[in-house]
């Protein structure tokens, strides 16, 4: 058997980026997938030298790299775990984040669903209206906010990866969801305000294997358990499409991505007027209207 050789060297290749027209050893895809990572921070302005760092962990691959990467990039960072409490995953889930944190010495700060709002989502999906991950999901992101917030960090690092955010992009487009696109982007957020800690997406460029690779090569121990709630049918159809023309025209899902980002401004600026900021009535949290998302959400359930 004839082995691949890597472009820039004589080892021997352990993926093939058909995307960039590139085979490449260990080596030199731990260099590629850093650099790209280094650039995407860079050309985004998504951090400061001394900015603290909060980094959104969850015990998968995508998360756990970004807390790897950005200690190794010598930021200052801590974990922040939000526990939903759902039995048979995110228990499985957290002991990957504790062995990785106390490897690092990274200090972890633990925030669950049951002391913000009295009840878990296993609690919550018994008197639920909707889909648990439409809670789960405004629940996550205002807890995240908060704990942020609570560890005074000046910056949100989430994992979000190139798959996400092409589903992500996608899904939105096909829905004529073009507000929640103009508030999505490098570094979330469509108004600046101190209640709202940024959210930055340093591996936005980075596709799901890459990310499994990293970890594999960098020694990660990461859980695969999926949450018993996902599976949204029309985000597998996306992802089933996305893939396949990636398949057949490798950089479908950076060109996607980059042509997105260059909207982006454009849209920013037609949705500018449902941009002011009011405190919530309930919690005292930010919100657009009167009040916030999650306690209209927390009276459902009660
Ligand atoms: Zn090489
Ligand atoms: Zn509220």
């Amino acid at each position: 058997m004839i082995k691949v050789k890597c472009s820039l060297c004589n080892k021997k290749a352990v993926i093939e980026l058909k995307y960039a027209n590139k085979k490449l050893c260990e080596k030199h895809f731990t260099l590629f997938y850093e650099k790209r990572v280094r650039r995407t921070i860079v050309k985004n302005s998504m951090l400061r030298r001394k900015d603290k760092v909060a980094v959104g962990v969850s015990g998968g691959k995508d998360s756990l790299v970004l807390l790897y990467l950005l200690h190794k990039m010598r930021y200052n960072v801590e974990a922040v775990l939000i526990d939903e409490g759902i039995k048979g995953y995110r228990d499985k889930t957290i002991p990957y984040v504790e062995k990785l944190c106390k490897e690092l010495n990274i200090p972890l700060h633990v925030f669950s669903f049951k002391e913000e709002y009295g009840k878990t989502l296993n609690e919550t999906v018994k008197k639920r209206k909707r889909p648990a991950c439409s809670y789960c999901g405004v629940f996550r992101r205002s807890l995240l906010n908060k704990a942020a917030r609570r560890i005074n960090a000046d910056k949100l690092a989430i994992g979000h990866n190139l798959d996400d955010e092409t589903q992500m992009i996608l899904m939105n487009f096909t829905r004529s969801e073009l507000l929640r696109l103009a508030r999505a982007g490098p570094v979330v957020g469509i108004v600046e305000d101190d209640r709202f800690v940024q959210r930055i997406k340093p591996l936005r460029e980075c596709s799901e294997k890459e990310n499994v690779l990293y970890a594999l090569l960098t020694g990660i121990k990461y859980s695969d358990v999926e949450c018993p709630y996902a599976g949204e049918a029309f985000r597998s159809t996306v992802r089933e499409c996305l893939n396949m023309m990636e398949e057949k025209h490798p950089g479908t899902k950076l060109g996607i991505l980059h042509s997105f980002d260059k909207l982006l401004p454009i849209l920013k600026e037609h949705f500018q007027e449902v941009g002011e900021v009011n405190a919530c009535k309930v919690c005292g949290e930010p919100t657009s209207g009167e009040i916030c998302k999650s306690c209209q959400m927390k009276k459902e359930i009660t």
